[in-house]
């Protein structure tokens, strides 16, 4: 791929203060130098230069400090340096948001999309359109792309976070199987791309600007239409030697229980994914007609919808606990449509997991619901962009 115009011919300091830039948003010029090793004149000097490059530039005049001499000196990757894209694709949405290189968002949109029931060629076209009007309407285009990540609802392997990533042969998203979605998308749009798992990107988020922040190893669960689950350790992704670490909804409950899509019988998602959950509801109280509302009917205290959602949470506590026992984390995060049932969720669950926990593998554990509530896998995906800009071109 040809190189992008957002790294004019920069090698050496300027490169590594691009690069530091990028990585860790804006930032002083004495940070600078402590996170790229270069002497403080060489720091400045280089700085000056990027900005008379339109590439940096002086952070607001609200960063500056209101007394004395210089100013604190926030400097920030401009516009003009380039931008990332992140995808979403839901089994019922997809949602964009692109980002500039100070780490700040500048345009997101999320629309519907009967994803599952779609060919995934189709889905890609979709997609491929809504990446490119997102562009323009913060004024870019597919030339100003320093990467691309994209999230899918089902596993991936041979080379999950790649550019080749496969989805795995499964019916849990069936048009798919087999299929390379990020070699689709830079076949369509010239970008570079690499894909993932969704519930994986929501965890990096959750981990880094959310729920998750501060504990070492995490697990975290994205309770939508399906359950999906992802772990992480140290700040990096725990995947398993195929890239389907994680995937606790397909945890079989009942070996005598109904057919699950993927194959098996009683999976956990059967009975505490949002689709088994709006199925249960429709008899009851058919006005609920999508998870959001189901949710907010938990909230509001209508007691079908409370206790649909209380059983979802006993039914993941008793899988999570086996999973804590086996595992040992200081953290469980709930993200998802679900998660946004706060306690409704929360507390059963934790009830369910204490019980089925050895008491010293649950001591030091906290279950909190995700913060970042649908954005979390957008924006993880928009985090993996930043991180891996240089390595997709
Ligand atoms: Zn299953």
């Amino acid at each position: 791929m040809d190189p992008r115009p957002w790294l004019p011919d920069l090698t050496g300091p300027p490169r590594r203060l691009v690069e530091a830039l990028r990585l860790g948003g804006p930032a002083t010029r004495a940070q600078l130098v402590e996170q790229t090793g270069l002497s403080r004149a060489t720091v400045s000097g280089y700085v000056s230069d990027l900005v008379g490059r339109g590439l940096v530039s002086p952070a607001d005049a609200a960063d500056a400090q209101p007394t004395g001499g210089r100013p604190a000196g926030l400097v920030r990757l401009t516009r003009r340096a380039g931008v990332v894209v992140g995808v979403d694709i839901g089994r019922t949405h997809v949602r964009v948001a692109v980002a500039d290189l100070s780490h700040e968002v500048v345009g997101e949109q999320v629309v519907s999309l009967a994803v599952a029931d779609l060919a995934a060629d189709a889905v890609l076209d979709a997609v491929a359109a809504r990446v490119c009007a997102e562009l323009e309407s913060v004024g870019a285009s597919t030339a100003d792309v320093a990467g691309m990540v994209v999230g899918l609802p089902t596993p991936l392997v041979s080379g999950a976070a790649t550019a080749e990533a496969t989805v795995a042969q499964s019916n849990i998203l069936p048009t798919w199987s087999g299929s390379a979605p990020a070699l689709e998308l830079r076949r369509r749009l010239a970008v570079p791309v690499i894909a993932d798992n969704d519930a994986n990107l929501g965890a990096l988020a959750e981990v880094r600007w959310g729920a998750g922040r501060g504990s070492r190893f995490t697990v975290y669960l994205k309770m939508a239409t399906g359950v999906g689950g992802a772990l992480v350790l140290d700040g990096g992704l725990l995947r398993g030697v195929g890239g389907t670490a994680g995937e606790v909804g397909h945890v079989s409950l009942d070996p005598a229980g109904a057919l699950c899509r993927c194959g098996n019988r009683g999976c956990l998602e059967l009975t505490a994914g949002g689709s088994a959950l709006l199925e249960a509801i429709r008899a009851a109280a058919p006005q609920y007609g999508d998870l959001r509302a189901l949710v907010a009917g938990a909230v509001d205290g209508d007691q079908a919808c409370r206790r649909l959602v209380a059983d979802a949470g006993t039914s993941v506590g008793l899988v999570l606990g086996g999973l804590v026992n086996t595992l040992n984390p200081d953290r469980v995060v709930v993200g998802g449509e679900l998660g946004a049932a706060g306690d409704l969720l929360i507390e059963p669950l934790r009830r369910a997991l204490v019980q089925s926990a050895i008491p010293a593998a649950a001591e030091r554990l906290a279950v909190v619901p995700g913060s970042l509530g649908g954005r979390a896998e957008v924006l993880g995906a928009l985090a993996v962009a930043l991180r891996e800009a240089d390595r997709l071109r």
